[in-house]
């Protein structure tokens, strides 16, 4: 096994920040961006694109892979790495934010959440030591800790009593993981030893609740922190309040994750406000859909404006999409519903915020960061 976890910060162009951490499994550049590869496969995309397109961690979704094919089956494997044969960095979520997006089909105690598979309707109970035992199996290089995810909007008096308990069980959490790192356990197999844990701050909108939640959070001590419950529906200015003011009460000296956010214009807004780390769907989602990203803005190739288009998607991109095909032949291959439209779709996607965090990175290392910004948020409109 590799080197335990280590945060580097290696700049800073006023709150951004350019640093890069080590897990067992290798090295993260940040700020970085990790594609979604929820049931332990980034949607029509193979490993090896993935790498090419500059991937250095990707996210693993605990709930579905609890669920299907299991954590002890994974762990049998030799953990999740292992299993689906990426051997760089994986972050796991808890499974909580989608047990609790199943809305009618759980019950949430201060013991944890009673739900019911979307699979096959089967019931299962996720507590704060479960939720760090199943990750254990899994071996994540950076596991995160259960939070209640409360919907928005909210009242005070409700994210306050939610925020509360997510530190409750934050608590619980890290005493599972110091549990596992010095006595072994009959039932939980360690499929990586050298997994580090990240606290989430919650607190919704509400400024007094976010600092009291990143204090508790810190005071628990964790290799790194997490901002949830944003990007919820919220409007986005609030959004870039509430990451502001939480950044800056989380220690220098800890990677900073903004959790499910968001657009190429959020990883720019929020990497302004100190936030190291992103995940999120849209790129691959959004590419199954046929809306591509550029650098010119946004691009729907179902229009029929591209059926005699014979230039790239951008022609400021790398990917192989981009150096090998026109925008009338991916219009032809989403249009005929050809698996390849979402394949191509997804790796210029991909390859796109990918190569806005190098430039990003790029830029904090110059001290050109504010210049960039506002170049990047010009050329998007
Ligand atoms: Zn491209």
């Amino acid at each position: 096994m590799g080197r335990p976890f280590r945060f580097t910060l290696r700049a800073t162009d006023g709150p951004a920040r350019l640093g890069e951490f080590e897990t067992p499994h290798g090295l993260v550049n940040t700020p970085a961006f990790m594609p979604v590869g929820t049931q332990g496969a980034v949607k029509a995309t193979l490993h090896r694109d993935l790498i090419a397109s500059g991937a250095e961690i990707i996210l693993g979704n605990t709930y579905h892979l609890f669920l299907r094919p299991g954590d002890e089956l994974i762990a049998r494997r030799g953990g999740l790495h292992s299993f689906i044969g990426w051997n760089r960095p994986i972050l796991t979520d808890s499974g909580g934010f989608q047990v609790f997006s199943l809305a009618d089909r759980r019950v949430i105690t201060e013991d944890g959440a009673e739900f019911q598979s979307h699979l096959d309707g089967s019931r299962h109970h996720l507590t704060p030591e479960r939720a760090i035992d199943i990750q254990a199996r899994l071996g994540s290089d950076i596991a995160m800790v259960l939070d209640e995810c409360l919907a928005f909007p909210a009242t005070h008096d409700a994210a306050a009593e939610s925020m509360q308990r997510s530190v409750r069980w934050a608590a619980r959490c890290r005493a599972r993981l110091t549990l596992l790192r010095t006595t072994p356990l009959p039932d939980v197999t360690v499929s990586n030893q050298g997994q580090a844990q990240f606290g989430i701050v919650q607190g919704g909108v509400f400024a007094d609740l976010r600092r009291e939640s990143a204090d508790a959070t810190v005071a628990i001590g964790f290799e790194g922190y997490a901002l949830g419950g944003l990007s919820v529906g919220e409007p986005i200015d609030e959004m870039y309040s509430v990451v502001q003011e939480t950044a800056s009460r989380l220690p220098a000296t800890a990677p900073r994750y903004l959790m499910g956010a968001g657009t190429p214009e959020d990883l720019v807004e929020c990497v302004a406000r100190g936030i190291d780390m992103f995940d999120c769907v849209l790129p691959t989602r959004n590419a199954r859909n046929g809306q591509l990203f550029t650098s010119l803005g946004r691009l729907n190739i179902k229009n029929a404006r591209y059926a005699e288009d014979d230039s790239p998607v951008d022609p400021a991109c790398r990917c192989y999409t981009c150096r090998h095909h026109s925008r009338a032949y991916l219009r032809h291959l989403y249009l005929a519903g050809e698996m390849t439209a979402g394949a191509l779709n997804t790796l210029h996607n991909l390859t796109f915020y990918l190569d806005t965090m190098q430039r990003i990175r790029e830029a904090i290392k110059l001290g050109t960061f504010d210049r960039f910004r506002q170049e990047f948020v010009r050329s998007s409109d």
